[in-house]
C-alpha cells in the first residue's frame, strides 16, 4: 500500500485512479497532480525517525507514490549537498544565500530525480518502453534510467543540443533523434510517435511522476534547514517541474504540521531570449503563450511554450514572488563568478539565478537581509564553457620557468 489517495487535475479537479498509469487528465486534458493521504503519513512517520534513513530520494518514502516494497529503479539519486555561500553572499552584499548543488546527482542534473522517479513508477504500472523530448539533461536522464531497468528508450532532442547531453543518452543505448526547431517541436513528434509505438511519453508535467522526484527537493530542504523555509526561492524555469514541485513539497509538509508560516517567495528565472513565464507574469495573464524564436545558451531554459504554464503562475501569484529575465552574457560572468567564489562550475541555467539575483537586490525586490535559497539544477561539465582566459604555455629553462609563473601569478 502507497500512501495516495488519488491524482487530481490540477485545473478542473477530476479525481483519477492513482493504481492506473496515467497522463494528463482525462476531463480537461490538463495537468495531473499526485494527492496523499498525509494524516496517515503523519501517523507513520516522525521526524526523528527520518533522520536515521540513508540519504537519497526515498528517504521520505511515504511521500512518494510508491508502494509498499515497490523497488526503485535507481543510481543514487537525491541527498545532494545544501551549500552555505558566504563569499557570493559578500560579493553580491546579501546576508545569507544557500545553493542545493543539484549538479551533484547522477547524470549531473536534478533530471535525475524526476524521471528515475517516472520511470520507475510507470514500469511498475505497466509501461514498457519511453519516449522524451528534451532540451539535453532531460534525455540523458531519461537514456539512464531505462538502461538501468533494461527498456528502451527513444529521445528526441532539437539539433544544437549540447554534446555532452547527446552523448550521454547515446552511450545509454537510447534511440536518439535530432529535429529542427526547440523541445517543442520535439515534443510534437514524441506526442504522435509515443502511443503508435505503445512507449509512455515522458514529456515535461505531461505524467504526474517526474513532479514527485522533483519535489524531494522540496523535501531536503524542509529537513536540511531545521524544518523551515527560505524566505525566497529562486529557480531556473523550463519546464517548471521543480518551480511546481517544490512550493508542493512545503505545502505537504505544512498541512502535516511539520512546517509553519508562509511559503517563500518563489521567483521563475529565464533567459532574455526565450521568456514565456517572464512576460505572462507581467502581462498578469493566466496562462503563458508560445515564445516565437526561442533562442539561448541554457538549453534548459529553452521552453517556449511549457504545458504547465498555469500552474507556474499560480506560484508565483500565490507566493508573492516574481519572474526575471537576464542576459546570455549576464549568465556567462555569473557561471565564472559562482566558479571562482565559491568553487562550483554550475549550469549556465543556475548560473542564470545569480544574475537574476542582482537584478531583484537592486529593484528592490529582494531584501539584502532575506535569506535566499538557489537551486543550482546541474553541473557545468555538460556544455560548452563560457570564454575563459586561455593557460599559460610554459617553456625555456628552468629560470625562464619561473619568471613565467612568477609574472602571471604576481608573487
Ligand atoms: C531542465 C533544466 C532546467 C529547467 O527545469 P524545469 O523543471 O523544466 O523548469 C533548469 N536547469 C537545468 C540544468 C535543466 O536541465
Amino acid at each position: 500500500m502507497s500512501f495516495v489517495s488519488h491524482v487530481e487535475c490540477t485545473v478542473c479537479g477530476a479525481r483519477h485512479d492513482g493504481k492506473r498509469l496515467l497522463t494528463v487528465c482525462e476531463q480537461c486534458g490538463q495537468m495531473l497532480a499526485v494527492r496523499y493521504d498525509l494524516a496517515r503519513v503523519n501517523a507513520a512517520v516522525t521526524k526523528e525517525a527520518l533522520a536515521q534513513r540513508p540519504h537519497g530520494m526515498y528517504r521520505f518514502r511515504e511521500l512518494t507514490p510508491l508502494d509498499d516494497g515497490e523497488e526503485p529503479v535507481t543510481l543514487g539519486e537525491g541527498g545532494t549537498p545544501l551549500l552555505a555561500l558566504p563569499r557570493l553572499a559578500a560579493h553580491l552584499g546579501m546576508r545569507r544565500l544557500w545553493a542545493k548543488d543539484e549538479g551533484q546527482n547522477p547524470t549531473g542534473s536534478f533530471k535525475a530525480r524526476g524521471l528515475g522517479m517516472a520511470i520507475t513508477r510507470s514500469r511498475t504500472l505497466g509501461a514498457r518502453g519511453f519516449a522524451i523530448p528534451s532540451a539535453g539533461n532531460a534525455g540523458g536522464a531519461a537514456a539512464a534510467y531505462a538502461a538501468r531497468c533494461g527498456l528502451p528508450c527513444a529521445v528526441v532532442v532539437p539539433r544544437g543540443t549540447p554534446a555532452a547531453a547527446v552523448a550521454e543518452a547515446l552511450i545509454a543505448g537510447a534511440h536518439v533523434f535530432t529535429i529542427e526547431g526547440s523541445i517543442a517541436t520535439a515534443g510534437k513528434v514524441v506526442g504522435q510517435v509515443a502511443p503508435q509505438l505503445g512507449w509512455f511519453d515522458l514529456s515535461t508535467l505531461k505524467e504526474p511522476y517526474r513532479l514527485e522526484g522533483k519535489k524531494t527537493i522540496g523535501l531536503e530542504l524542509a529537513a536540511e534547514l531545521g524544518w523551515r523555509m527560505p524566505d525566497v526561492l529562486l529557480y531556473p524555469t523550463g519546464g517548471g517541474t521543480g518551480l511546481v514541485g517544490i512550493p508542493k513539497a512545503y505545502e505537504e509538509l505544512r498541512a502535516m504540521g511539520w512546517l509553519s508560516g508562509p511559503l517563500p517567495r518563489v521567483f521563475a528565472v529565464q533567459a532574455e531570449g526565450c521568456a514565456p513565464v517572464v512576460r505572462a507574469f507581467a502581462e498578469g495573464a493566466e496562462t503563458t503563450t508560445a515564445w516565437e524564436d526561442p533562442t539561448t545558451h541554457a538549453a534548459g531554459l529553452r521552453v517556449p511554450s511549457p504545458f504547465a504554464g498555469r500552474q507556474m503562475l499560480r506560484v508565483l501569484r500565490d507566493t508573492r514572488g516574481g519572474a526575471v529575465a537576464v542576459s546570455e552574457d549576464a549568465i556567462r560572468d555569473a557561471q565564472r563568478l559562482v566558479a571562482r567564489v565559491e568553487g562550483i562550475w554550475t549550469a549556465p541555467e543556475s548560473a542564470a539565478l545569480v544574475a537574476a539575483l542582482t537584478v531583484l537586490r537592486d529593484r528592490g525586490d529582494v531584501a539584502r537581509d532575506a535569506e535566499v535559497m538557489l537551486v543550482f539544477t546541474g553541473i557545468g561539465f555538460k556544455y560548452e564553457p563560457p570564454p575563459l582566459a586561455p593557460p599559460i604555455a610554459l617553456a625555456g629553462s628552468d629560470e625562464e620557468i619561473l619568471a613565467q609563473v612568477r609574472r602571471a601569478v604576481g608573487a
